[in-house]
This record gives structure tokens, C-alpha cells and sequence, in this order.
């Protein structure tokens, strides 16, 4: 899994000494054949290889990079394609000792870069898209805490409360020692509730606040957590009973990161609990798709800073000027690019730049949204949204009026 602590590693490399070596690999099985992906590999290293004369590097830097280029060749061909990843970005800098692999949830565009800074924006572009959700199973004793990001459920923490042996003085109990289960709420409580009086109320009053300081200790390693790791959701797993505890415990911020339940505590196999967060993920993605759409069609009704259609988002995308863009997953066109500097058009003509003459292409689509990513815009691939795609399919919210 892809945690934020490796991302933001990547974020603060700096190099001055040694350039690094950035890999963006589309390696989807369902187009590409493990044998197709080495080919197209091997011909982005054979041609970085024949570059690395001609760019004013030392000796030792070019030996640096001549080592990543072998540890990139390595992790590719012997280890790498028979993975299910759809994609992979690797980042390594063998002076620098630096090595960082990523595997993605969708495929980036193939592309192989010596600089001295990594070549962050692909891989990004794929992150933003996806939220990091944190699970929390929670019973009277116990709790277990998982995160999900882009599909895949890692365990993070266990935690468990020892409940007090309680010695309880009671006429009737032979060893005068039991391990006396936590009350609920609707238990027997108050004056003359339990067969024993004072004391029972007492045991019950020290194993209630024995749950409540277990929920304490959980509620805070959560919020710790979700600080520190940049969590955007929540979802707790508990039994019906302790539900209304759980809720009233909870830090007001993770209350406001809480988007579903789970009928279970940590009792549930992962396994499951991947499979029923999931269904709770699929909501919340399409709640927050909707948003956008409604936002960007809003704010194209008012002559806003948006604009919606194709050929506006073409537009956009050739000055640079898309802030985000949501694009129907399934849209595909045909279209056309200059071959000189990447000018997009839906129709044939010649290049608005360089007057070059431009040749067809067979996914516009595509082509635009990797021309976006280098201007570091954020790409939403949208699932399903009938409103986006009444409006054209793609849309872009705008950094400046065009
Ligand atoms: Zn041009």
C-alpha cells in the first residue's frame, strides 16, 4: 500500500550531487502482455542511455545514473510485470542512495526522466484521485485499527484493554474472584437494580469506566493517527449496542471525518471488512463526484471561472489554464496534435503555436489529461455521473479566464 509517510519522502527529496532517475510504467495486464511491457521498457532505457553523453553530467554522476538505470532494469524485467498493479512509478538515485517504489491503481503514461529533481507529477495526479480511509473495529476490550487507500486494506494497529479482575465480596462466589462481564446501557442500574445492591453497582461502575477509558485510549491513538498520516475519512466497525458509546466518545474532528458504520467489532476477518468498507467507499466517491459536477456545471451557469465540453477543456488545457478536471472514466475521441509542441484541436487544422500542421490521434482524451498532468492539474476520473456526461463528458474548473 501506498502510505503518506513514502510520498512525502519523495515530496522533500532534494539532490544537489547526484541527478535521480524517475519511471512512470504502464504495466495494466488487461493491455499490455508481460512481454510488451519489457519491450516498451527496454526501449525507454536504450534511449536514456544514448542521452546520458550529452548532458553535461561528471563521471561520477553518469556512473550514478548508469547504476539506477540497472536497478530500474532489474525491478522491471526479473521482478516486476507479472504484478496485478495497473501502473508503477519508481524514483532512484543510486549516489544519493535514494530508492522508492510506488505501485499504482491506475496506469500513467510511460516515461523514463533523469533530472535532479524527481518527476513527481504522474504519480501524483493518480494519489489525488483516491482518499485514505481509516477502519476502526471497536468492541468493549478490544479494537483494531486498518487503513484503505486505492483498494488495498493494510493492518495498522491491535489494542486491547485488560478488564479488571474484580474481587467481588458477594455471598455465593466460591474463589471470591470473577471476571464479571461490562454492563450496557438498558443493563440493571441504580438503587436496588442488581440482586446484590451496592456492591454489583460498584463492579459495574468500574468496568463502565474501564470501556470508557478503552475508548479514550482508542479515540486518541485514531486522532493521532489521522494526523499524522493525513486520513480524509472514517469508518467504524462496532455492535449495535455499543454504537451510541462509541459515537459520544469520539473527538469532535474524527466525528466530522465519519462517513459509515460497520454492524461488527474487531471480531470480522479483513477480508471482510475490505468487502463492506468498500461498498461505504463507492458512496462516499460518488457523493463527492457529484459534488464536483455539481459545482462545475454551477459555476459554468454563472460564467464562472469553469468551462464544460470538449473543445473548451482542449482549449484550457492548451494555455495551461486547468486548475482541476473531471472526465467521464469511459469518454474517448479522436482527435488531432501538433507534432511540434503537443497543440490539441477536435479538428483538423493547423497549429495555433507554430502553424505546423497537425496529425490525428486516436484518444484525445487521453492525450489531454497526460498534457494536463504536466501543468500539475488535478484529474478526477468520474464513474457513472449522468449530469457530466449530458455536459459533454469533461470539464476543467480554471486557474484564469480564457
Ligand atoms: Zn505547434
Amino acid at each position: 500500500m501506498i502510505k503518506y509517510e513514502q510520498i512525502q519522502r519523495l515530496v522533500k527529496y532534494t539532490s544537489t550531487q547526484f541527478p535521480i532517475t524517475s519511471l512512470h510504467l504502464n504495466t495494466d495486464g488487461a493491455k499490455r502482455t508481460p512481454k510488451e511491457i519489457v519491450i516498451i521498457f527496454k526501449e525507454l532505457i536504450n534511449q536514456k542511455k544514448k542521452e546520458l553523453g550529452k548532458l553535461g553530467y561528471t563521471t561520477k554522476q553518469i556512473q550514478s545514473v548508469e547504476r539506477d538505470l540497472k536497478t530500474l532494469t532489474e525491478l522491471i524485467t526479473e521482478r516486476y510485470v507479472m504484478r496485478k498493479f495497473k501502473g508503477v512509478s519508481v524514483f532512484v538515485s543510486t549516489g544519493n542512495d535514494f530508492y522508492e517504489v510506488f505501485e499504482l491503481p491506475r496506469a500513467p503514461r510511460d516515461v523514463l526522466i533523469v533530472d535532479f529533481d524527481p518527476y513527481i507529477r504522474p504519480l501524483i495526479a493518480i494519489l489525488e484521485e483516491y482518499s485514505r480511509y481509516g477502519v476502526l473495529l471497536v468492541d468493549k476490550a478490544k479494537a483494531q485499527f486498518f487503513e484503505i487507500f486505492a483498494g488495498e486494506i493494510e493492518e495498522h494497529a491491535q489494542m486491547e484493554t485488560e478488564l479488571p479482575r474484580v474481587t467481588a465480596r458477594v455471598p455465593g462466589f466460591a474463589s471470591g474472584k470473577e471476571v464479571v462481564p461490562i454492563p450496557h446501557h438498558g443493563g440493571r442500574r441504580g438503587p436496588g437494580g442488581g440482586q446484590y445492591g451496592f456492591d454489583e453497582r460498584h463492579i459495574e461502575r468500574r468496568l463502565e469506566k474501564r470501556f470508557y477509558e478503552h475508548l479514550q485510549r482508542v479515540n486518541e491513538y485514531v486522532f493521532k493517527v489521522f494526523m499524522r498520516d493525513r486520513f480524509d475519512y472514517l469508518i467504524i466497525g462496532t455492535h449495535a449496542e455499543l454504537r451510541y458509546d462509541v459515537e459520544s466518545m469520539l473527538h469532535s474532528y474524527l466525528k466530522r471525518k465519519l462517513v459509515g458504520w460497520l454492524p461488527y467489532g474487531p471480531e470480522a476477518t479483513v477480508k471482510k471488512v475490505l468487502e463492506d468498507a468498500s461498498k461505504i467507499i463507492k458512496r462516499v466517491t460518488e457523493e463527492t463526484w457529484a459534488k464536483m459536477v455539481d459545482e462545475l456545471i454551477s459555476e459554468v451557469s454563472k460564467d464562472g471561472l469553469a468551462v464544460v465540453g470538449l473543445e473548451d477543456t482542449v482549449k484550457a488545457v492548451n494555455y495551461s489554464a486547468a486548475r482541476t478536471i473531471l472526465v467521464d472514466e469511459n469518454f474517448k475521441k479522436e482527435g488531432f496534435i501538433c507534432p511540434k509542441c503537443g497543440f490539441l484541436s477536435v479538428e483538423m487544422r493547423r497549429c495555433e503555436f507554430c502553424d505546423e500542421e497537425l496529425i490525428p490521434i486516436v484518444d484525445i482524451v487521453d492525450e489531454l489529461v497526460e498534457t494536463a498532468i504536466t501543468h500539475g492539474t488535478e484529474i478526477h476520473h468520474i464513474e457513472g455521473n449522468e449530469k457530466l456526461a449530458q455536459n459533454g463528458h469533461i470539464g476543467a474548473f480554471l486557474r484564469f479566464r480564457i
